[in-house]
């Protein structure tokens, strides 16, 4: 016998290392608006999500959430998880019992609840990578979503003494299907046969060999893709010859983050059903200096024929991204291409950490994003591409410099660099995520460090734009 919920109304989270005492956190979900007095509003950017009570009787914590929201986007359902998540911090239970009248809010709490505990702790002694295990089995595509936002997390964790070109790639092909995806690998050989002469310069003062990971869907039968997805790899950033200042240079292991989500994107996309056609690329280097590396001043010609003058080898990611959206362009002929990189400290200058730069040459795919970016809180703003800007690029000598006039603007040049390579009517996102993807605190969804963001970003974008 059952009491009165069914056993798929409930869900029960314990803390995994048991500590002496036990506080029970007994969660009720109530799907209605309730107009009792004395009761809390959830609140974020000043709107109401929803409302809660919380009562203590002897060692159990009540909490009681009257969840009735006409809004229910992707992060108003698993910013549940994060309350519930936090109330049990707050209140160091042991046990967490959660009672839904609807099973597609439990299931967006337990989502919520299990992003907010990852955490990529496992150099600290008897740390584990979340402090609750669950009961609660998440629907297959929730699942993927989750493991894939986990596997990024850690790319993005782990340092450049761990994770470089070949170790990304091993890591990588690992979590991915082989039977849902075509996967090519290049090596140093095969990256100077093709050509790619600007990701070789950039890579060329590290004693770690550069990689490309390509990805595409098995059996898409159009000679053209949907969209390609390409990310930038820089496993560690230097700053090559014009060397980073020492403080705060750690935070360079995750200048590969842009592969990291190009990478979970295509897990993800892979593992659930999808009604369009995809690929992915990443190029995958080292910026550090030595007696081999690129200096300013070089002149390298990239794969498009374009000859681009080094003013700065710590402008190096746009070098990278130039030679892989050209190769990768002319070989998936996608129709939109979106890049991540972590590219420039500018559009930190210029949004802070909760806002990611979007630079975009069509208004469907840069309001579809914006959209998207408010429904997730992995949130994007829209910045200016200009041929002003264009022209800081210019020189009398060569074809391209490859940083711009001045000290300002430097995220916009950067996004313009990078537009002398995408082909004319192909559609185009560039995401400057620098500021997004890595906060000491966390915030909201996310545990300290690695926000994994952009995955969810585009887990939503597919289902708007491609009404997947
Ligand atoms: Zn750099």
């Amino acid at each position: 016998m059952y009491d009165l919920v069914p056993p798929s109304m409930k869900a029960q989270f314990n803390l995994i290392n048991i500590p002496n005492q036990s506080i029970k956190l007994s969660v009720n979900l109530i799907k209605k608006k309730s107009t009792k007095k004395g009761l809390s509003d959830y609140t974020y950017n000043n709107q109401v999500i929803f409302k809660y009570s919380i009562n203590l009787k002897n060692s159990i914590v009540l909490l009681t959430i009257y969840y009735e929201n006409s809004n229910k986007n992707h992060f108003n359902r698993i910013v549940l998880g994060s309350f519930v998540y936090q109330t049990a911090m707050k209140f160091s239970v042991s046990t967490i019992l959660v009672n839904s009248d609807s099973k597609s809010d439990l299931e967006s709490l337990v989502f919520g609840f299990l992003q907010k505990d990852f955490i990529y702790s496992i150099y600290k002694n008897n740390s584990k990578k979340s402090k609750f295990k669950t009961n609660f089995k998440l629907s297959k595509n929730n699942l993927s979503l989750l493991n894939s936002i986990n596997f990024l997390k850690e790319l993005v964790s782990e340092p450049s003494n761990i994770i470089y070109p070949t170790s990304f790639v091993k890591r990588t092909i690992k979590q991915l299907d082989k039977k849902k995806l075509n996967i090519k690998t290049l090596n140093k050989e095969q990256i100077k046969k093709i050509g790619l002469d600007c990701l070789l310069a950039v890579s060329q003062g590290s004693n770690r060999e550069p990689m490309v990971m390509e990805f595409s869907k098995k059996n898409q039968n159009k000679s053209k893709v949907d969209i390609l997805f390409v990310g930038k790899g820089v496993c560690f950033d230097s700053g090559g010859i014009s060397i980073k200042p020492s403080g705060g240079m750690e935070d360079m292991k995750w200048d590969m983050a842009g592969s990291a989500v190009t990478v979970s994107i295509i897990k993800y996309l892979s593992e659930i059903k999808t009604n369009f056609s995809y690929a992915g690329i990443v190029g995958l280097v080292e910026n550090m200096p030595s007696g081999t590396a690129y200096k300013p001043g070089d002149i390298i010609k990239s794969y498009k024929g374009i000859n681009v003058e080094v003013l700065n080898t710590d402008a190096e990611g746009r070098l990278v991204l130039a030679d892989i959206i050209t190769y990768g362009c002319e070989k998936y002929k996608p129709k939109i291409v979106i890049d991540f990189a972590t590219l420039t400290g500018a559009i930190m200058v210029a949004l802070g950490q909760h806002y990611a730069g979007l630079f975009c040459n069509d208004d469907k795919l840069a309001d579809t994003l914006y959209q998207s970016g408010l429904d997730t809180n992995e949130k994007v703003w829209r910045m200016p591409l200009h041929d002003d800007f264009d022209k800081e690029l210019n020189s009398p000598f060569v074809d391209l410099k490859n940083i711009g006039a001045g000290r300002y603007g430097g995220s916009v040049t950067a996004a313009q660099f990078l537009q002398r390579f995408v082909p004319k009517d192909t559609k185009w996102a560039h995401l400057d995520i620098a500021g997004t993807t890595w906060k000491n605190a966390g915030d909201i969804m996310n545990n300290k460090g690695s926000t994994g963001f952009g995955l969810t970003l585009i887990a939503d974008f597919i289902s708007k734009y491609f009404k997947n």
